[in-house]
C-alpha cells in the first residue's frame, strides 16, 4: 500500500507518540510520524471497522478536495486512494418539478472534486499505518477509550470498551484526534479553563440512499454533486462505486419561528410514516421515485445534529488537538476531512523545521492554526446558504460567470473563492479576506446587470489590479 512506509526505521531517540482516535485524521497522522521515524500507539474506542462489513450502498462519502490530496500525496497513500475515488465536476441542481441545471464547479478539468466513501478511506489508511508494523512503528489498540488525561504526570487513562476495565497508559507526546466529541479536548478544557465553544445549528441532516439500477449502474449523473436546494432547506446526493448515491436531507430541527419560504416543514412535522412520503413527493419528487423504501429508511436512520467546535488553546504541554477535536465544522463547504488532513501537514512542516523538536512545534503549530480553523468555519456555515438557496439566483450565477472570466484575465490575483479552498491549498483566514474584497468588486461590478456581456469586465480588471496583490 505504501511502499516507503515499510522502510521506515524507528528511531529510539525519538519520543513515543500516542494518538486517540483512529478515524481519518488519526490514521494519516500516524502514517506521516511513522514515515519520519517514531513509534506510534493508536488508542480507538471502536471495534477494528475492517473486520465488520460494510453493507452494499450505505457506504458514508464525503468530498475530498486538494487539500486533502495534498497531504495524502505527501504522506504517500493518494496512489492507493485514487481507485476508490469518483470525481465530481460540478454541482446537479434540481428543481421542483425535475429540470436538471449543471454548474461545474471550476474551470480547468483538473477542478473537480472527489466523492469516497468513508469506510473504505479509512480502513486504507488503518492498514497503510499498520503497514508501518513490520518495523514495529504503529500499533492500533481498539475498544480502548480515553476516559481522562493527568497534564502533570503525562498519564492517560483508558476504558476498555468489552470489559469496562480502565487502565493508566504513561504518554511522551499525546495527540487528540478523538473526533467532534473529543474526551482529550474535554480534559484540556478542564485542566487549562480556555475558552471552548459547540454551537448547535437549529438544523439537522438524516442519511438515505439511492441503490443503483437494475443493471448496477448509476441511476442519474455519476459525476455530478446533486442539489434539491428548496431555500430553508435541501437534499444532496453524493455517488458511490457501487452505484448507489448516499443522500442527505438537510432540514430544521423543529418548526421555525420564521415561516417564509419553506414553511413549518422540519424533522419533528415528519415523525409519522405517513407523512414522509407526501414531503418528498412534492419537494424531491424525481429523487423519491429513486429511494424504493424511502418511509422505513427514514424512521430506522439516525437524525444527526450539525455543530461547530471553536477552541481557542489546542494544546497544553505535551498534548495537542487536532482535527474535529479541535474544530469540527459544518458539512457545507466538504472540508472537514480536508481541513484535518491539512492539520497533519501543517504540523509536520512545524516539526520538519523544528529538527523534530515537539516543545517548539506544538506550541508553534497550536498558535498558527486555529485562525485557519476559525475562518474554514465561517466559510462552512455562510455556503450552508448558498447550497440550499442562493445557487438558485440568477444574480449568483452572474457572478460566478464574471468570477470566472477575472480568473482567466488574472489567474494570479483573482481566484473564485469556492475554487480558493476547494481546488488551492492557500491558507483559509487568507481565502476568507481576499473572497470578502473579491465579492465586493463582484457586486460592484454587476449592480444592476441582468447578462455578463453587459458587465464592464475593462473596468472590473482595474479594480482587481488595484484591489487585489498577486496571491
Ligand atoms: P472522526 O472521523 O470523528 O474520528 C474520530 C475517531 O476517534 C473515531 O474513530 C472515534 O471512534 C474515535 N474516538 C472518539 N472518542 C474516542 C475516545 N474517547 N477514545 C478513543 N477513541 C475515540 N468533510 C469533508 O472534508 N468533506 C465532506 O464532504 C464532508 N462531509 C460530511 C458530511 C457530514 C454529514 C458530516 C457529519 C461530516 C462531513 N465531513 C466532511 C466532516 C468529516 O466527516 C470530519 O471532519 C472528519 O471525519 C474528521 O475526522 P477526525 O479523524 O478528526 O474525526
Amino acid at each position: 500500500l505504501c511502499p516507503d512506509i515499510e522502510r521506515v526505521t524507528i528511531n529510539v531517540s525519538k519520543p513515543n507518540i500516542t494518538i486517540v482516535g483512529a478515524g481519518l485524521v488519526g490514521s494519516l497522522l500516524a502514517v506521516m510520524l511513522a514515515k519520519r521515524g517514531y513509534r506510534v500507539t493508536i488508542y480507538e474506542k471502536r471495534p477494528d471497522l475492517r473486520e465488520s462489513a460494510m453493507s452494499a450502498g450505505r457506504s458514508i462519502n464525503l468530498a475530498l478536495a486538494a487539500r486533502g490530496i495534498g497531504a495524502l500525496t505527501e504522506a504517500g497513500l493518494y496512489p492507493a486512494v485514487e481507485p476508490l475515488l469518483i470525481p465530481m465536476r460540478g454541482r446537479m441542481l434540481h428543481s421542483v418539478d425535475g429540470e436538471l441545471e449543471f454548474h461545474p464547479y471550476g474551470q480547468r478539468p483538473e477542478e473537480v472534486i472527489y466523492s469516497v466513501s468513508r469506510g473504505e478511506l479509512n480502513r486504507m489508511m488503518m492498514t497503510a499505518a499498520e503497514s508501518a508494523e513490520t518495523s514495529g512503528s504503529v500499533e492500533i489498540q481498539f475498544e480502548a477509550s480515553c476516559q481522562s488525561i493527568d497534564f502533570d504526570q503525562n498519564k492517560m487513562e483508558i476504558v476498555d470498551q468489552s470489559t469496562g476495565d480502565s487502565r493508566f497508559a504513561d504518554f511522551d507526546i499525546l495527540i487528540g484526534t478523538d473526533g467532534a466529541g473529543s474526551a482529550v479536548r474535554k480534559s484540556l478544557v478542564q485542566a487549562t479553563g480556555t475558552e471552548c465553544s459547540v454551537e448547535f445549528l437549529d438544523h439537522q441532516y438524516k442519511e438515505l440512499c439511492i441503490p443503483a439500477g437494475a443493471d448496477g449502474k448509476h441511476q442519474i449523473e455519476r459525476e455530478a454533486l446533486h442539489i434539491w436546494p428548496r431555500g430553508g432547506f435541501m437534499l444532496i446526493a453524493l455517488p458511490n462505486l457501487d452505484g448507489s448515491y448516499t443522500v442527505t436531507l438537510f432540514l430544521n430541527g423543529k418548526s421555525p419561528d420564521n415561516t417564509g419560504g419553506s414553511g413549518t416543514d422540519c424533522f419533528e412535522s415528519l415523525s409519522e410514516p405517513g407523512q414522509i412520503e407526501p414531503f418528498f413527493q412534492r419537494e424531491f419528487s424525481d429523487a423519491t421515485k429513486l429511494i424504493p423504501s424511502l418511509a422505513e429508511e427514514f424512521a430506522a436512520n439516525p437524525t444527526g445534529p450539525l455543530g461547530t467546535v471553536r477552541c481557542k488553546q489546542w494544546s497544553h504541554r505535551r498534548v495537542l488537538i487536532l482535527g474535529d477535536a479541535s474544530h469540527a465544522i459544518v458539512p457545507f463547504h466538504g472540508q472537514g476531512m480536508n481541513a484535518g488532513f491539512e492539520d497533519c501537514s501543517e504540523l509536520m512542516k512545524h516539526l520538519d523545521t523544528t529538527d523534530g523538536d515537539w516543545d517548539q512545534a506544538i506550541p508553534a503549530f497550536a498558535a498558527s492554526r486555529p485562525r485557519h480553523a476559525d475562518a474554514i468555519a465561517d466559510m462552512a456555515l455562510e455556503n450552508y446558504v448558498t447550497m440550499r438557496d442562493s445557487v438558485r439566483d440568477p444574480g449568483f450565477r452572474l457572478k460566478k460567470q464574471v468570477g470566472f472570466a477575472l480568473e482567466r484575465a488574472h489567474p494570479d490575483r483573482f481566484i473564485p473563492r469556492y475554487s480558493m479552498v476547494m481546488f488551492h491549498r492557500i491558507p483559509y483566514a487568507d481565502v476568507f479576506a481576499r473572497g470578502a474584497t473579491q465579492e465586493q468588486l463582484l457586486n460592484e461590478v454587476t449592480a444592476g446587470v441582468d447578462d455578463i456581456d453587459d458587465v464592464d469586465l475593462k473596468r472590473a480588471g482595474e479594480l482587481v489590479l488595484n484591489r487585489l496583490n498577486p496571491i
